[in-house]
């Protein structure tokens, strides 16, 4: 069959990666071709917002659009770390029993399989990493460096931030910009404006948030609506998720071929090295693709698993994975998130999702993690979240407190960094098999006691704020319980040293000359809370214009 012929490179995935690399090629004038093993999106029908049951809709999950998979060692739920335990005043059941025998929930991992990948379901904050991330272990002893600065990177982060439209209003945050985000501010909810209120009174420096999510019609896009539904699939295509963005304005230089529903199943090497075919199964049909340049941009965890699926007798470790690191690193983000109902308060429900901001809540734990407002992340936009999980009580005395106690409610989310326990890696799993009849990945993530001390000073900067705000605490919850990571890294780390790292710091990996990686994996660290699209399309951009 015929889908490989003609194509001067191949993308396999396109979510926050492997759309800003079809994108740069494209520009370059190369003829690219996108495989994509989920399917293809249609936002008015697949995310509406007008049909009942809106509130509970959560991002839809149609046949082939999540991966299976397995998990490992994912520690327990010791004792020690009771204090940390989920709750909610409603008696939402999140609370897990502990005991020394006993894992986390396996139940949070949401990442997308379809075009657009992942940025279909995220909430599109847009972030740079500062710039002491690039120099972590040198600076701390903790984690490592990165073989890069951020002067290497600005200019990619400019170029994503105008592709797919962000808006802030450019205050300082410790992240040096040689141009203005494309986009002015959105104006900040009642929440929002709670939380920089209380936070000046306590030192917390609450301010707007970096937002995919577009202030005024920008290129072919309408302006957002304020719907809060960003994780649920933005029905106008105005959050800049790569479908509507990357991918959609390089299929108008005419050189972009994208096929949905194309899972590759397996990579060959030859002799010298170079990757000579690309197995596919399209639609249910088997497929070969041959290239000169093949970008694998399918994630932290698919990227090692097609890297140790294509192993042979020649590379019996997998492929791109003479250092053995292929899938070791694998880093979560520690997340956090505290609850309260403010007296007095209307209109929390209303708003951006994410729309405010605190870099460093914690002058004892600096760059360790970050707040941010997170009540409509939390899914607090209608009465039923807050009948199930909020308010107690029964009949006439429920509906009572709903009416007075509705819009209320603030939402404080911390994200921070892990350094992974050398247990936490993805492997291929030695029992699952998905509907291909291939083992699936399987997910091990140990929080060590370090990553615990971490998630309390989290939980205690949250709280601090929620308490000045003048909130009663009714629900919390943390990664603690629940493997829940939205943001997972380090899989195919970059480096200099080949018998440390998988890629050099381009993304081109240091076993296959024409092998590229260009997604999360690539992360040699998870950085301090920020959320890492913006940072992954950066290096995206930057690899493929290496490539072409
Ligand atoms: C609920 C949620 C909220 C989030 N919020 C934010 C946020 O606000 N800001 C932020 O920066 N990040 C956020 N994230 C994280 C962000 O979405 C991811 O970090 C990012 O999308 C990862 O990019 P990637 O290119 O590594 O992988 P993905 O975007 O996941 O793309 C990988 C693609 O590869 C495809 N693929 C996999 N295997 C194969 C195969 N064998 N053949 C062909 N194709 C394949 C997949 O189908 C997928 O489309 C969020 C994530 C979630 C789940
Ligand atoms: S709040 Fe705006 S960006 Fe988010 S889903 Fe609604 S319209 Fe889209």
């Amino acid at each position: 069959m015929t889908i490989g012929s003609g194509h001067d490179a191949v993308v396999i995935g396109s979510g926050a990666g492997g759309g800003a690399v079809a994108w740069q090629l494209c520009q370059m004038g190369l003829k690219v071709l996108v495989l994509e093993a989920g399917p293809a999106f249609d936002p008015p029908t697949d995310y509406p917002l007008t049909t009942a049951g809106w509130e509970r809709r959560g991002f839809p999950s149609p046949p082939g659009s999540r991966a299976m998979l397995r998990y490992g060692d994912l520690g327990t739920l010791d004792p020690d770390s009771e204090d940390l335990a989920s709750w909610s005043r409603g008696g939402f059941p999140w609370r897990l029993p502990s005991g020394a025998a006993r894992p986390p929930s396996d139940a949070g991992y949401s990442h997308v399989m379809g075009l657009g990948g992942s940025t279909l379901h995220y909430v599109g904050e847009s972030h740079r990493l500062h710039p002491d991330v690039f120099r972590r272990h040198s600076l701390t002893g903790q984690g490592r460096d990165w073989p890069l600065s951020y002067d290497d990177l600005e200019s990619y982060y400019s170029q994503a931030e105008q592709v797919i439209g962000v808006a802030s209003d450019g205050a300082a945050d410790g992240r040096p910009r040689a141009a203005p985000y494309p986009l002015p501010p959105h104006p900040l909810g009642p929440g929002a404006r709670a939380l920089v209120a209380a936070g000046a009174r306590i030192g917390q420096r609450w301010q707007v948030n970096p937002r995919a999510a577009l202030s005024q019609p920008y290129n072919d896009r309408p302006a957002c609506n304020y719907c809060g539904g960003c994780s649920r699939g933005c029905p106008l295509g105005d959050k800049g998720s790569t479908d509507v963005t990357f991918l959609r304005q390089a299929s108008r230089t005419g050189r972009l071929s994208v096929v949905p529903e194309a899972i590759v199943t397996r990579l060959l090497a030859g002799p010298n090295g170079r990757i000579v075919r690309a197995d596919v199964i399209v639609q249910g049909r088997a497929e070969t693709v041959e290239t000169p340049i093949l970008f694998l941009c399918a994630g932290a965890v698919q990227t090692p698993r097609l890297l140790l699926l294509s192993a042979s007798a020649d590379q019996p470790l997998g492929l791109a994975n003479s250092s053995d690191q292929v899938g070791r690193n694998f880093i979560e983000t520690l997340a956090w998130r505290s609850t309260g109902l403010v007296a007095g308060l209307k209109g929390s429900h209303r708003g951006l999702p994410a729309d405010a901001i605190c870099w460093a809540p914690d002058a004892a734990d600096p760059g360790g993690f970050r707040l941010n407002h997170t009540t409509l992340e939390a899914g607090l936009n209608g009465p039923i979240a807050y009948a199930n999980r909020l308010l107690s009580g029964h009949g006439v005395a429920l509906k009572e407190a709903l009416r007075n106690q509705f819009g209320s409610a603030v939402s404080v989310g911390a994200i921070g960094e892990l350094v992974p326990d050398e247990r936490s890696r993805v492997t291929l799993d030695a029992q699952m098999r998905d509907a291909l009849g291939l083992p699936v990945a399987q997910i091990s993530s140990v929080l060590t006691p370090a990553a615990l001390d971490r998630l309390r000073r989290m939980r205690l900067a949250a709280r601090a704020v929620l308490a000045e705000a003048g909130a009663e605490l009714v629900e919390e919850a943390g990664s603690r319980d629940a493997f829940t990571a939205t943001h997972v890294f380090g899989t195919a780390r970059m480096g200099t040293d080949p018998t440390t790292s998988v890629t050099d710091p381009f993304g081109r990996t240091h076993d296959h000359p024409n092998l590229w990686v260009a997604d999360a994996s690539l992360f040699p660290g998870s950085g301090g809370g920020e959320s890492p699209s913006l940072t992954i399309m950066a290096l995206a951009l930057r690899a493929a214009k290496a490539a072409a």
